[in-house]
Protein backbone atom coordinates (compact mmCIF):
# COMPACT_ATOMS: atom_id res chain seq x y z
CA UNK A 1 0.00 0.00 0.00
CA UNK A 2 2.61 2.63 1.21
CA UNK A 3 4.10 2.01 -2.71
CA UNK A 4 1.19 2.94 -3.92
CA UNK A 5 1.08 6.25 -1.78
CA UNK A 6 4.65 6.97 -2.74
CA UNK A 7 3.80 6.45 -6.41
CA UNK A 8 0.53 8.90 -6.52
CA UNK A 9 2.96 11.26 -4.75
CA UNK A 10 5.56 11.33 -7.34
CA UNK A 11 2.32 11.29 -10.04
CA UNK A 12 1.22 14.19 -8.55
CA UNK A 13 4.37 16.19 -8.33
CA UNK A 14 4.67 15.78 -12.15
CA UNK A 15 1.40 16.78 -12.38
CA UNK A 16 1.78 20.00 -10.97
CA UNK A 17 4.59 21.37 -13.53
CA UNK A 18 2.08 19.76 -16.03
CA UNK A 19 -0.42 21.85 -14.68
CA UNK A 20 1.30 25.29 -14.59
CA UNK A 21 1.18 24.53 -18.13
CA UNK A 22 -2.25 23.60 -18.33
CA UNK A 23 -3.56 26.62 -17.17
CA UNK A 24 -1.40 28.92 -19.47
CA UNK A 25 -2.73 26.92 -22.38
CA UNK A 26 -6.32 26.30 -20.73
CA UNK A 27 -8.28 29.75 -22.77
CA UNK A 28 -7.13 27.75 -26.30
CA UNK A 29 -8.19 24.24 -25.31
CA UNK A 30 -12.14 23.37 -25.80
CA UNK A 31 -13.89 22.40 -23.04
CA UNK A 32 -14.23 18.67 -23.99
CA UNK A 33 -10.41 18.20 -25.11
CA UNK A 34 -10.15 19.56 -21.24
CA UNK A 35 -12.14 16.78 -19.32
CA UNK A 36 -10.52 14.37 -22.07
CA UNK A 37 -7.47 15.09 -21.02
CA UNK A 38 -7.90 14.98 -17.14
CA UNK A 39 -10.07 11.50 -17.83
CA UNK A 40 -6.45 10.04 -18.99
CA UNK A 41 -4.54 11.29 -15.90
CA UNK A 42 -7.69 10.18 -13.75
CA UNK A 43 -7.58 6.55 -14.72
CA UNK A 44 -4.32 5.28 -12.95
CA UNK A 45 -5.31 7.78 -10.14
CA UNK A 46 -8.71 5.91 -9.60
CA UNK A 47 -6.59 2.55 -9.90
CA UNK A 48 -3.75 3.95 -7.68
CA UNK A 49 -6.66 4.96 -5.02
CA UNK A 50 -9.27 2.26 -5.42
CA UNK A 51 -9.42 1.33 -1.65
CA UNK A 52 -9.77 4.67 -0.52
CA UNK A 53 -11.72 6.79 -2.91
CA UNK A 54 -14.42 8.31 -2.40
CA UNK A 55 -14.66 6.58 0.91
CA UNK A 56 -11.52 7.21 3.25
CA UNK A 57 -12.31 5.57 6.38
CA UNK A 58 -9.89 7.43 8.42
CA UNK A 59 -11.85 10.63 7.80
CA UNK A 60 -14.85 9.49 9.71
CA UNK A 61 -14.21 10.66 13.61
CA UNK A 62 -16.22 13.79 15.20
CA UNK A 63 -13.26 16.42 16.02
CA UNK A 64 -12.91 16.68 19.68
CA UNK A 65 -15.24 18.84 21.70
CA UNK A 66 -17.99 18.35 18.41
CA UNK A 67 -21.14 19.16 20.08
CA UNK A 68 -23.55 17.69 17.32
CA UNK A 69 -25.96 18.65 14.98
CA UNK A 70 -29.13 20.96 15.95
CA UNK A 71 -31.97 19.76 16.45
CA UNK A 72 -31.35 16.00 16.94
CA UNK A 73 -30.45 15.64 13.66
CA UNK A 74 -27.61 12.84 12.68
CA UNK A 75 -25.83 14.53 9.90
CA UNK A 76 -25.86 18.02 7.67
CA UNK A 77 -26.72 17.82 4.09
CA UNK A 78 -25.30 20.98 2.36
CA UNK A 79 -25.64 21.87 -1.45
CA UNK A 80 -23.81 24.40 -2.80
CA UNK A 81 -22.47 25.41 -7.15
CA UNK A 82 -20.38 26.97 -8.08
CA UNK A 83 -21.16 29.26 -11.63
CA UNK A 84 -17.94 28.87 -13.84
CA UNK A 85 -18.97 30.75 -17.20
CA UNK A 86 -22.09 32.26 -18.79
CA UNK A 87 -23.76 28.95 -19.37
CA UNK A 88 -23.81 28.15 -16.21
CA UNK A 89 -25.21 31.68 -15.00
CA UNK A 90 -27.77 31.45 -17.69
CA UNK A 91 -29.04 28.33 -15.95
CA UNK A 92 -28.98 29.43 -12.17
CA UNK A 93 -32.47 30.56 -12.17
CA UNK A 94 -33.66 26.79 -13.76
CA UNK A 95 -31.18 24.79 -10.91
CA UNK A 96 -32.57 26.89 -8.25
CA UNK A 97 -36.18 26.02 -9.19
CA UNK A 98 -35.91 22.55 -9.21
CA UNK A 99 -34.28 22.17 -5.78
CA UNK A 100 -37.35 24.72 -4.64
CA UNK A 101 -39.83 22.10 -6.27
CA UNK A 102 -38.08 19.25 -4.07
CA UNK A 103 -37.90 21.86 -1.20
CA UNK A 104 -33.68 22.35 -1.38
CA UNK A 105 -32.29 25.45 -1.09
CA UNK A 106 -28.44 26.23 -1.97
CA UNK A 107 -25.86 28.61 -2.12
CA UNK A 108 -24.10 29.44 -5.69
CA UNK A 109 -20.87 31.09 -5.87
CA UNK A 110 -20.13 33.40 -8.50
CA UNK A 111 -16.65 34.46 -10.09
CA UNK A 112 -16.70 38.35 -9.47
CA UNK A 113 -14.11 38.82 -12.15
CA UNK A 114 -14.46 36.16 -14.78
CA UNK A 115 -16.21 35.28 -18.06
CA UNK A 116 -19.38 36.81 -16.94
CA UNK A 117 -21.19 39.90 -14.66
CA UNK A 118 -22.99 38.31 -12.11
CA UNK A 119 -26.65 40.45 -12.39
CA UNK A 120 -27.55 42.23 -9.37
CA UNK A 121 -31.54 40.76 -10.11
CA UNK A 122 -30.18 37.23 -10.26
CA UNK A 123 -28.24 37.54 -6.35
CA UNK A 124 -31.77 39.45 -5.36
CA UNK A 125 -33.99 36.35 -6.72
CA UNK A 126 -31.53 33.83 -5.10
CA UNK A 127 -31.72 35.82 -1.78
CA UNK A 128 -35.50 36.62 -1.59
CA UNK A 129 -36.12 32.86 -2.39
CA UNK A 130 -34.22 31.58 0.51
CA UNK A 131 -30.79 30.42 -1.31
CA UNK A 132 -26.96 31.94 -0.03
CA UNK A 133 -24.66 34.09 -2.27
CA UNK A 134 -20.95 33.21 -2.53
CA UNK A 135 -17.64 34.35 -4.08
CA UNK A 136 -16.02 31.87 -6.26
CA UNK A 137 -12.07 32.66 -6.55
CA UNK A 138 -11.61 36.18 -8.68
CA UNK A 139 -11.27 35.95 -12.08
CA UNK A 140 -11.22 31.96 -12.17
CA UNK A 141 -8.17 31.90 -14.10
CA UNK A 142 -5.75 29.62 -12.24
CA UNK A 143 -3.54 32.81 -10.90
CA UNK A 144 -5.32 33.52 -7.45
CA UNK A 145 -2.21 31.62 -5.85
CA UNK A 146 0.66 32.81 -7.91
CA UNK A 147 2.18 34.94 -5.03
CA UNK A 148 1.26 35.90 -1.48
CA UNK A 149 1.65 39.22 -2.67
CA UNK A 150 -0.29 39.28 -5.47
CA UNK A 151 -3.00 37.13 -3.07
CA UNK A 152 -2.85 39.73 -0.89
CA UNK A 153 -3.92 42.37 -3.75
CA UNK A 154 -6.62 39.92 -4.66
CA UNK A 155 -8.04 39.39 -1.45
CA UNK A 156 -8.47 42.95 -1.16
CA UNK A 157 -10.81 42.90 -4.29
CA UNK A 158 -12.39 39.81 -2.99
CA UNK A 159 -12.99 41.17 0.42
CA UNK A 160 -14.71 44.31 -1.76
CA UNK A 161 -17.62 41.93 -3.66
CA UNK A 162 -18.19 40.13 -0.51
CA UNK A 163 -19.24 43.36 1.42
CA UNK A 164 -20.67 44.37 -1.82
CA UNK A 165 -22.74 40.59 -2.41
CA UNK A 166 -23.63 40.43 1.57
CA UNK A 167 -21.65 37.17 0.90
CA UNK A 168 -19.87 35.41 3.83
CA UNK A 169 -18.19 32.74 2.41
CA UNK A 170 -15.96 31.94 -0.16
CA UNK A 171 -14.52 28.83 -2.62
CA UNK A 172 -11.47 29.29 -4.75
CA UNK A 173 -11.17 27.91 -8.69
CA UNK A 174 -9.55 24.54 -9.05
CA UNK A 175 -10.48 23.69 -5.50
CA UNK A 176 -6.87 25.31 -4.68
CA UNK A 177 -6.58 26.71 -0.78
CA UNK A 178 -3.91 27.89 1.49
CA UNK A 179 -5.61 28.51 4.67
CA UNK A 180 -2.75 30.79 5.65
CA UNK A 181 -3.82 32.93 3.19
CA UNK A 182 -7.27 32.86 2.88
CA UNK A 183 -7.41 34.19 6.27
CA UNK A 184 -6.65 37.85 4.54
CA UNK A 185 -10.74 37.08 3.19
CA UNK A 186 -13.49 38.88 6.09
CA UNK A 187 -15.36 35.72 5.78
CA UNK A 188 -17.42 33.30 7.88
CA UNK A 189 -15.99 30.00 6.08
CA UNK A 190 -13.79 29.43 3.42
CA UNK A 191 -15.08 26.31 1.13
CA UNK A 192 -11.68 25.32 -1.10
CA UNK A 193 -11.38 21.93 0.88
CA UNK A 194 -12.22 18.41 0.78
CA UNK A 195 -12.16 15.39 2.57
CA UNK A 196 -10.17 13.32 0.13
CA UNK A 197 -10.71 13.74 -3.74
CA UNK A 198 -6.60 12.71 -5.46
CA UNK A 199 -8.62 13.79 -8.65
CA UNK A 200 -7.84 17.42 -7.73
CA UNK A 201 -4.29 19.23 -8.97
CA UNK A 202 -3.89 20.13 -5.22
CA UNK A 203 -5.01 16.80 -4.06
CA UNK A 204 -3.78 17.77 -0.21
CA UNK A 205 -7.10 16.51 1.79
CA UNK A 206 -7.91 17.52 4.90
CA UNK A 207 -9.77 14.09 6.19
CA UNK A 208 -12.26 14.98 8.25
CA UNK A 209 -16.04 15.00 7.10
CA UNK A 210 -16.44 17.49 9.56
CA UNK A 211 -16.66 21.63 9.34
CA UNK A 212 -13.51 22.87 11.38
CA UNK A 213 -11.89 26.09 12.74
CA UNK A 214 -9.22 28.14 11.22
CA UNK A 215 -7.71 30.55 13.81
CA UNK A 216 -6.56 34.09 12.13
CA UNK A 217 -3.25 35.41 13.89
CA UNK A 218 -5.50 38.29 15.29
CA UNK A 219 -7.42 35.78 17.17
CA UNK A 220 -10.30 35.66 15.44
CA UNK A 221 -11.59 32.64 13.19
CA UNK A 222 -12.65 31.64 10.23
CA UNK A 223 -14.55 27.88 9.53
CA UNK A 224 -13.41 25.49 6.96
CA UNK A 225 -16.01 23.56 5.27
CA UNK A 226 -14.46 20.28 3.23
CA UNK A 227 -17.12 19.10 0.60
CA UNK A 228 -17.30 15.42 1.22
CA UNK A 229 -18.99 14.53 -2.01
CA UNK A 230 -17.19 13.78 -5.01
CA UNK A 231 -17.88 17.12 -7.29
CA UNK A 232 -20.40 16.19 -10.10
CA UNK A 233 -17.99 16.91 -12.53
CA UNK A 234 -15.44 14.63 -11.41
CA UNK A 235 -17.60 11.83 -11.45
CA UNK A 236 -20.39 12.60 -14.87
CA UNK A 237 -17.70 14.14 -17.07
CA UNK A 238 -13.85 13.01 -15.54
CA UNK A 239 -14.72 9.78 -14.49
CA UNK A 240 -17.67 9.09 -16.77
CA UNK A 241 -19.76 7.40 -14.33
CA UNK A 242 -23.09 6.73 -15.84
CA UNK A 243 -24.94 7.23 -13.08
CA UNK A 244 -25.03 8.58 -9.20
CA UNK A 245 -24.13 5.35 -7.36
CA UNK A 246 -21.18 6.81 -5.76
CA UNK A 247 -22.90 10.02 -4.71
CA UNK A 248 -25.54 7.86 -2.83
CA UNK A 249 -22.81 5.55 -1.28
CA UNK A 250 -20.49 8.48 0.22
CA UNK A 251 -23.59 9.97 1.40
CA UNK A 252 -25.08 7.25 3.09
CA UNK A 253 -21.64 6.51 4.77
CA UNK A 254 -20.87 10.07 6.00
CA UNK A 255 -24.92 9.86 7.67
CA UNK A 256 -23.57 6.47 9.46
CA UNK A 257 -21.13 8.67 10.86
CA UNK A 258 -23.19 11.74 11.44
CA UNK A 259 -20.76 14.13 9.68
CA UNK A 260 -21.59 16.65 6.86
CA UNK A 261 -22.25 15.51 3.80
CA UNK A 262 -21.59 19.12 1.25
CA UNK A 263 -21.85 18.31 -2.28
CA UNK A 264 -20.39 20.44 -5.19
CA UNK A 265 -22.52 20.59 -8.55
CA UNK A 266 -22.17 22.69 -11.50
CA UNK A 267 -25.28 24.61 -13.48
CA UNK A 268 -22.64 24.80 -16.13
CA UNK A 269 -22.15 21.14 -16.79
CA UNK A 270 -26.08 19.94 -16.03
CA UNK A 271 -28.15 19.65 -19.18
CA UNK A 272 -31.71 20.64 -17.94
CA UNK A 273 -33.81 20.48 -20.73
CA UNK A 274 -31.92 18.65 -23.53
CA UNK A 275 -29.75 16.00 -24.37
CA UNK A 276 -26.68 16.11 -22.55
CA UNK A 277 -23.83 17.56 -24.73
CA UNK A 278 -20.13 16.81 -24.42
CA UNK A 279 -19.31 18.28 -21.57
CA UNK A 280 -22.68 17.90 -19.60
CA UNK A 281 -24.01 15.19 -18.00
CA UNK A 282 -28.35 14.61 -17.80
CA UNK A 283 -30.06 16.59 -14.79
CA UNK A 284 -32.03 13.43 -13.42
CA UNK A 285 -28.91 12.72 -12.10
CA UNK A 286 -28.92 15.38 -9.58
CA UNK A 287 -32.76 15.52 -9.67
CA UNK A 288 -32.85 11.55 -8.21
CA UNK A 289 -30.20 12.01 -5.89
CA UNK A 290 -32.26 14.90 -4.47
CA UNK A 291 -35.47 12.87 -4.01
CA UNK A 292 -33.20 9.61 -2.87
CA UNK A 293 -32.08 12.17 0.20
CA UNK A 294 -35.11 13.43 0.97
CA UNK A 295 -36.69 10.14 0.98
CA UNK A 296 -34.17 8.29 2.92
CA UNK A 297 -32.96 10.93 5.06
CA UNK A 298 -35.72 13.50 5.47
CA UNK A 299 -36.58 13.41 9.40
CA UNK A 300 -32.81 12.52 10.02
CA UNK A 301 -30.88 15.32 7.93
CA UNK A 302 -30.51 19.12 8.96
CA UNK A 303 -31.11 20.68 5.19
CA UNK A 304 -28.92 24.13 5.90
CA UNK A 305 -26.76 26.60 3.62
CA UNK A 306 -23.11 26.50 4.01
CA UNK A 307 -23.29 29.87 6.24
CA UNK A 308 -25.81 28.13 8.46
CA UNK A 309 -23.51 25.53 9.18
CA UNK A 310 -20.27 27.36 9.58
CA UNK A 311 -22.56 29.83 12.23
CA UNK A 312 -23.33 26.73 13.90
CA UNK A 313 -20.51 25.90 14.83
CA UNK A 314 -18.35 28.87 15.43
CA UNK A 315 -21.58 29.47 17.54
CA UNK A 316 -20.95 25.88 19.55
CA UNK A 317 -17.73 26.09 19.21
CA UNK A 318 -17.20 29.51 20.44
CA UNK A 319 -15.20 30.34 17.73
CA UNK A 320 -14.25 34.40 17.95
CA UNK A 321 -15.38 36.01 15.24
CA UNK A 322 -13.56 39.45 13.19
CA UNK A 323 -14.90 41.34 10.06
CA UNK A 324 -10.79 42.41 9.95
CA UNK A 325 -7.84 40.00 10.63
CA UNK A 326 -5.00 39.61 8.30
CA UNK A 327 -2.00 38.71 9.65
CA UNK A 328 1.00 36.30 9.21
CA UNK A 329 0.40 33.42 11.95
CA UNK A 330 -2.45 31.19 11.41
CA UNK A 331 -3.04 27.57 13.34
CA UNK A 332 -5.42 24.85 11.40
CA UNK A 333 -7.03 22.82 13.98
CA UNK A 334 -8.65 20.66 11.46
CA UNK A 335 -8.19 16.78 12.28
CA UNK A 336 -5.91 15.06 10.00
CA UNK A 337 -4.30 18.08 8.24
CA UNK A 338 -1.11 19.72 7.84
CA UNK A 339 -1.15 23.71 7.66
ZN1 LIG B 1 -14.86 26.88 -10.41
Amino acid sequence: MLRFVFQGHYYHLGLHYLLVLYYALKPAIPQTARFALRYCYALPLRWIFRGSWPIRKTSQGAPKGWPGWPNGHSFAFVLTHDVESRKGLDRCRAVAELEMRLGFRSSFNFVPEGEYETPAALRLFLAEHGFEVGVHDLRHDGTLYRSAETFENDARRINRYLKEWNAVGFRSAFMRHNLRWLQKLNVLYDASTFDHDPFEPQPDGVHTIFPFAVSRSDGSTYVELPYTLPQDSTLFLVLREAGNELWKRKLDWVAAHGGMALVIVHPDYMALDATAGSAEYPAEFYEDFLKYVRKRYGSKAWFALPRDVAEYARRRMRLPLSPTAPSSAVTVRGPGHQA
